[in-house]
């Protein structure tokens, strides 16, 4: 068990969340004025610089150096932006002060070049749009979201809420006077909606919210085995232009494993549905790290998904969270994989760079396998804004719906402020009300 001292709990949990990048939770303790620890960072400093004391020790210890060094924060490519807008070298600090390794740095450049191409400075009075659906056809091992197994009665009663939830917001934004630039639809599995919800449901998004100013409206399929003719068709007719269509694997057996019930056949035909339906945009979302798989098995599902043709794919890395069920049943996954994950990361910029695709947003997230990061990539010229201004966090978003936390934007001051509803979707029903009046106090 290694000590370390810091002078405050705040620089506790600084240290401890660098700490944990490093070794297992089980393998250190952190002291606030423990002055026979083995390491001993003493007050006056900032936290980035206790920070660098704890990973020269934590180096020492165990011969491992982090790509993103002492960057414990989910939004690396935002502090890269910031750093720029203030006028300094964002390269230079991240190297010599955040200690991110030149690959990373690489990529990050990357990403904000390729924003550049899409983005525009943000209009107070525009908003992104957020409304979730909380269910999926069964629940995936890893998932950490806001998803129940879906049902007829469970819908309906959910989508009285929500459309009640939708005109209030409706009003709101037109007394503040906001329309929306974006809207994400997403859960859970939207697309586990029947048919016929699907259609109220989005019919009332389009007559709601769509406005002129209106630049994409996406809608998260997810799960392949929900995509139907008929759902892309109302899809289409509702004015949304990009869809997600998740394989995350295109193997059968780490399909199985992770609770999804679905083909890679499945996959193959939905892409093949979305591609005869002629939606704009269809993003991939795969997941490095997954449990059993091998950077070759990763090689071969995203060789197969370039070749389905979407315009953009997400690589997302496996993190392990406290909601899973797969932290209880492999906890040790995320640390095990880490070593393949690099490999597959590697593997993924090589291969989709030489495929024509372009980073254009990246974050991260805690309990990653190998603390890595999850990486947008697009064909020039599909970046979605709606990730890119969520990144940025630059932006009021509003989020409808069962677990869905709006942000108010303050541009003077740079700070969002968080308003949330409750993420179980029978309480929500019952307290619809009472969400309704803290967006509005939260809003106007
Ligand atoms: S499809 Fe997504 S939201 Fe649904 S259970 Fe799987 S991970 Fe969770």
């Amino acid at each position: 068990m290694y000590s370390i001292s810091v002078p405050d709990e705040k620089h506790k949990y600084h240290v401890g969340e660098l700490a944990k990048m490093f070794l297992p939770e089980d393998a250190f303790r952190i002291f606030v004025g423990q002055p026979d620890a083995e390491l001993v960072i003493g007050a006056g400093g900032d936290y980035n610089g206790s920070k660098r004391k704890a990973y020269a020790f934590l180096k020492k210890i165990t011969g491992k150096d982090l790509d993103w060094g002492i960057l414990t924060g989910v939004r690396p490519g935002k502090l890269y932006n910031e750093l720029k807008a203030k006028g300094a070298d964002p390269e230079q600090v991240l190297k010599e002060q955040y200690y991110v390794s030149d690959e990373k740095i690489a990529l990050l450049r990357r990403v904000s070049e390729c924003q550049k191409t899409v983005k525009r400075s943000p209009d107070p009075k525009a908003a992104g749009l957020y409304i979730g659906i909380p269910f999926c056809p069964t629940r995936c091992q890893y998932c950490s979201f806001t998803s129940n197994t879906i049902t007829k009665p469970a819908a309906t009663a959910y989508l009285v809420a929500l459309f009640k939830e939708m005109d209030a917001v409706r009003t709101i934004m037109d007394r503040s006077g906001r329309t929306a630039e974006s809207i994400y639809i997403g859960g859970g599995t939207p697309t586990s909606l029947d048919e016929e919800d699907l259609k109220a449901f989005l019919m009332k998004v389009r007559e709601l919210f769509v406005n002129e100013n209106t630049v994409e409206f996406t809608v998260e399929g997810g799960r392949p085995e929900t995509i139907t003719e008929g759902k892309l068709a109302i899809i289409k007719e509702a004015g949304a232009d990009r869809i997600s269509i998740n394989p995350q694997s295109m193997k059968q057996h780490t399909l199985d494993l992770i609770g999804r019930r679905h083909s890679p056949q499945q996959i193959r035909e939905a892409f093949a549905l979305a591609d005869k339906a002629g939606i704009g945009v269809v993003n991939a979302d795969l997941i490095t790290g997954l449990p059993e798989e091998t950077p070759e098995d990763f090689r071969e599902s995203l060789s197969e998904v370039i070749a389905l043709g979407p315009e953009n794919i997400t690589v997302h890395t496996l993190a392990v969270k406290r909601a899973s069920r797969m932290i209880e049943e492999d906890p040790g996954v995320a640390l095990r994989q880490a070593d393949n994950v690099r490999n597959m990361l590697e593997d993924a910029d090589r291969m989709l760079t030489d495929a024509g695709f372009e980073p254009y947003y990246l974050y991260r997230q805690k309990h990653m396998a190998g603390n890595f990061e999850n990486v947008g990539w697009c064909r020039p010229g599909t970046a979605s804004l709606y990730n890119i201004r969520i990144m940025e966090e630059d932006q009021t978003i509003i989020a409808m719906g069962a677990g869905a936390i709006s942000k108010v934007y303050f541009p003077a001051e740079n700070r969002l402020e968080r308003v949330p509803n409750v993420s179980n979707y029978e309480i929500y029903i019952e307290r619809i009300e009472e969400m309704i009046a803290r967006k509005e106090a939260g809003i106007l």
